[in-house]
């Protein structure tokens, strides 16, 4: 099925708004099966005209948003219309959703409004009830001129908040009547961390490639800083195949396969595992903290996150000893060990992480240079204080460092909670 979508819109073009129509109708139609073959972005005003007649000739299915609106640049329902040789038609019950609506919000409706209860004769009205603009359907019959088949258009508006619910409400199930799309068909994402695309791809592709045979499996890769996404797209037994396989060969970069993040899958598991948590954090400068009280629920989970940037309230709030700052610095496997230490006694929390490094540009030397940085976990285990500090090297500039290193230090307690539950 050939589906193409036309976000409309000057601001879109203009680079003040985002367009996020079409990544998100994107995500929603391969959830189902349905690819995209082009997504057009046009101005408001008479180009809209010229990208709906071009879209109609070549596609079984055309998604429009924006230009729903009552001003005179509003033109998706007219081009729409006019492209299909049909009359635009105003309809009643619309006109009193309209009113119903203005009154709702006590604001008077003006006769522009009324436009916006237009829609092209034979095609259907799709409520909208968070706004003013109606939705339109056009079934396929509508469109069907000789040997050419018809197409199926849906006019939505423009405001992201509408767009979505009328999606969700009107358009998904329609696409799903016009298709025979397998129930088990799916889009499935597994988030991992700590290996490299190259190395993830070189390792597993022939290895994905061959499950299924015949049967296809789509198998894509997203990387972004600290974190690779596998996209596997086909039937559930392949998905779940090629995903235990990944996730088999990777088990300690693997964070999730829900869409969790990865501080979410952390702290979802402290929580389930009934452990709490402190933070000490130098380099990352409370980027960890802040990321797990990004997390609805993290309170149930964190007790303390200590940003400690000088050596003094390393000294003062952790207990760091003055002469191990001396003798090793501050970027050390030893005050790592002594930071995640003083937090775990001061916090009386079940495991601390500790973080200490050099984010750059400047603070790097012969022996410790820019990128270096030592994570330390700390842990009560059988009523004892273990505590270790790995080191990693991420000379990726001052936002990538901080985002990277989170993720190393999320992922250094996520493995420890693993392999303790695995234990138990
Ligand atoms: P409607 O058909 O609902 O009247 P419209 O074209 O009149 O739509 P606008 O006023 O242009 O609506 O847009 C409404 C809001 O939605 C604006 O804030 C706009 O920036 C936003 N918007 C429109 N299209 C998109 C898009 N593709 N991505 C993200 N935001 C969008
Ligand atoms: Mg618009």
């Amino acid at each position: 099925m050939k589906i193409e979508i036309i976000n409309t819109g000057s601001e879109l073009l203009l680079g003040s708004t985002l367009n996020t129509h079409g990544a998100w109708l994107g995500q929603r139609l391969i959830e189902v099966g349905l690819r995209v073959q082009r997504l057009i972005t046009v101005p408001d005003g008479e180009p809209i005209r010229d990208a709906i007649k071009d879209s109609i000739a070549v596609s079984d299915v055309v998604i429009v948003t924006g230009g729903l609106g009552p001003t005179s640049d509003d033109i998706t329902r007219e081009a729409t219309a006019e492209a299909l040789g049909v009359e635009l038609i105003e309809d009643e019950h619309a006109v009193r959703c309209l009113e119903a609506f203005f009154k709702k919000i006590n604001r008077p409706m003006t006769p522009s409004n009324l436009k916006q209860a237009q829609h092209p004769c034979g095609a259907d009205v799709l409520p909208n009830d968070r706004g003013t603009a109606p939705g339109v359907y056009v079934p396929p019959r509508l469109g069907t001129t000789g040997e050419k088949k018809g197409c199926a258009i849906f006019l939505l508006p423009g405001p992201p908040h509408e767009m979505h619910a009328m999606y969700d409400a009107e358009v998904a199930p329609r696409l799903r009547a016009m298709i025979d799309i397998p129930a088990d068909f799916g889009v499935t994402g597994i988030k991992f961390s700590g290996v490299g695309e190259s190395r993830f791809q070189d390792e597993l592709d022939a290895k994905l490639e061959a499950i299924g045979g015949d049967a296809k499996l789509e198998v894509g890769y997203c990387a972004r800083p600290g974190e690779l996404d596998l996209r596997l797209i086909g039937a559930e037994s392949l998905r779940e195949e090629a995903a235990q396989l990944a996730i088999d060969t990777y088990p300690e970069s693997y964070i999730s396969r829900n869409g969790d993040s990865l501080e979410k899958t952390v702290v979802d598991l402290l929580a389930k595992m009934k452990l709490k948590l402190a933070l000490v954090e130098s380099c990352t400068g409370g980027r960890i903290a802040s990321r797990v009280t990004d997390v609805s629920g993290s309170s149930k989970v964190f007790t303390h996150g200590y940003v400690t940037y000088s050596n003094e309230a390393k000294s003062q709030l952790l207990g760091v000893k003055y002469e191990t700052l001396a003798k090793y610095g501050a970027v050390s496997q030893e005050v790592a060990v002594e930071m995640a230490q003083g937090g775990l006694v001061h916090s009386k929390a079940d495991i601390a992480i500790s973080v200490t490094g050099i984010a750059g540009p400047t603070g790097g030397t012969e022996e410790k240079p820019v990128g270096t940085v030592w994570i330390g976990i700390s842990r009560i285990q059988d009523g004892e204080m273990h505590t270790s500090a790995v080191q990693k090297y991420q000379p990726q500039g001052r936002e990538v460092f901080k985002q990277v290193v989170s993720q190393a230090a999320f992922m250094l307690i996520l493995n420890s909670l693993r392999a303790k539950r695995k234990n138990s």
